[in-house]
Order: structure tokens, then C-alpha cells, then sequence
């Protein structure tokens, strides 16, 4: 049902991905591209430093204050927030592009940014990534070893807003065996592009 007719090309879902930092995002995505050649990252562009291991275009377009404010100007984020003290958004061109090409393309965004596509494309798929618990949460974050102490702090601070969103997504995965989350995201895709008006948009099938 998902293969593409090569007469009419399917449209690629838009599927906004969101959770507390720590809650497994990362590690979900990574298993999901490798099961998945039909899934590409939008990488976001951000003002903040790269972390250790992080590589530009890969993890984060990292762009100078006066960079970003310029993309802000000529329209070159389909949306953008500020969190942690940085600047965050979303490049509209690749989206575009790879949606056209049939492409799934998954946005990690926080849930300011996943409200603001919610309302921008009605259609778009969005994942509420939650961990099992909130002692799980503070584990993962803390194990991560990627942020000091006051930053872990801040962000569980932020993590209990981010929760309190969780009802406003189409799909809640709880993350509490990684292939169990994985698998139940796969087949969230596969359920979406079986959506009967996508596949009458798409002219999938004609009688
Ligand atoms: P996020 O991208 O949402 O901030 P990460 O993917 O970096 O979260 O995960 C946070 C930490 O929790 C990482 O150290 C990761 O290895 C670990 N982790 C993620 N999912 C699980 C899981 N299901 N079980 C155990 N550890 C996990
Ligand atoms: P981090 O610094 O841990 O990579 O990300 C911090 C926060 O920024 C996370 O909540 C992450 O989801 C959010 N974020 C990352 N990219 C984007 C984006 O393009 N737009 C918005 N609105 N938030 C983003």
C-alpha cells in the first residue's frame, strides 16, 4: 500500500517528533533512520555551541546570531523558538523538498515548535515521546553525561511543561523498551500513509 505508483508519486508524511530532553529522542530516531531509508532528518539550525561529537549539517546547522536573525527575515524557517538561551528552527527548503520526493521527513522539535506545525500543516504527523516515569527521566538525562548539574536542572524544569503538552499530539510512545518504541513508530508511519485520504490524494489506487 506505501509503494510509491511510479505514475503518482506519493507525498511524504511531515511527522514532528517531541519529548523532554532525556527522553530518548535520539536514540529512537538513530534506530528508526537505520530500519527506514524512506525517513530523513530535518536537520534544525541552532545559535547555540556544538557539544562534543556533534557535527555541523549532521546534528545542527550552527549559525551566528546575525545568520539566523537574516534566515528569520527572508522566511527561511517554518518555524523558530528560543530555548536554553539559543535560537532554534526549522529550514523550510528541505522539507519542502524531500516531502515532494516522497520522503518521510521527521522534525525534533520542542512543543512550541510542534504546536506551531500542528497549525501550519494540519496533516502532519506528531509523536509524543514520553519516558516510562519521572525518576526514569531524571536517570536518562543524568547517565547521558552531556550537560552539568545546573543544566540538568533546567531542563527537568522545562520537562514538566513539556508533559503537561503531551494530549495535544496525535500519538504518545512511551519509551521504555527502545525496539518497542521504535516498532510502534514504524507502525504509526505505516497507519499514516494507509489514511484513506492519502491514499486518494495520492491516487494510490483508482477504480
Ligand atoms: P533525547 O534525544 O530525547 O534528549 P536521548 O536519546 O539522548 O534523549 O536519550 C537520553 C539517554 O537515555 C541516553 O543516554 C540514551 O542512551 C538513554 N536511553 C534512551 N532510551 C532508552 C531506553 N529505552 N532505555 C534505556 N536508556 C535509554
Ligand atoms: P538541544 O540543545 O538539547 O539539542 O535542544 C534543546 C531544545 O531545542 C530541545 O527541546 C529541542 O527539541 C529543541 N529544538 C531543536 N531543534 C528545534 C527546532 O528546529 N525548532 C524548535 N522550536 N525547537 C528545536
Amino acid at each position: 500500500m506505501t509503494q510509491a505508483n511510479p505514475a503518482h508519486p506519493r507525498q511524504g508524511l511531515l511527522i514532528v517528533i517531541s519529548g523532554p530532553s532525556g527522553a530518548g529522542k535520539g536514540t529512537i530516531l538513530r534506530r528508526l533512520f537505520e530500519r527506514r531509508q524512506d525517513c530523513v532528518y530535518s536537520v534544525s539550525a541552532t545559535t547555540r555551541s556544538p557539544r562534543p561529537g556533534e557535527v555541523e549539517g549532521k546534528n545542527y546547522h550552527f549559525l551566528s546570531l546575525q545568520t539566523f536573525n537574516d534566515w528569520i527575515a527572508q522566511d527561511r524557517f517554518i518555524e523558530w523558538a528560543h530555548h536554553f538561551g539559543a535560537y532554534y528552527g526549522t529550514p523550510r527548503a528541505f522539507v519542502e523538498e524531500q516531502q515532494k520526493e516522497g520522503k518521510h521527513v521527521v522534525l525534533e522539535i520542542d512543543v512550541k515548535g510542534g504546536a506551531e506545525i500542528m497549525a501550519k500543516v494540519p496533516d502532519c504527523v506528531s509523536i509524543f515521546l514520553t519516558p516510562p516515569s519521572w525518576q526514569v527521566l531524571e536517570e536518562r538525562l543524568r547517565g547521558r553525561g552531556t550537560e552539568k548539574q545546573e543544566q540538568i536542572a533546567e531542563r527537568l524544569l522545562v520537562a514538566r511543561t513539556e508533559l503537561k503538552n503531551m494530549e495535544h499530539y496525535s500519538y504518545t510512545v512511551v519509551n521504555d523498551r527502545i525496539e518497542e518504541a521504535v516498532e510502534l513508530v514504524n507502525s504509526i508511519i505505516e497507519a499514516e500513509m494507509a489514511r484513506s485520504s492519502r491514499v486518494y490524494r495520492d491516487k494510490v489506487i483508482q477504480f
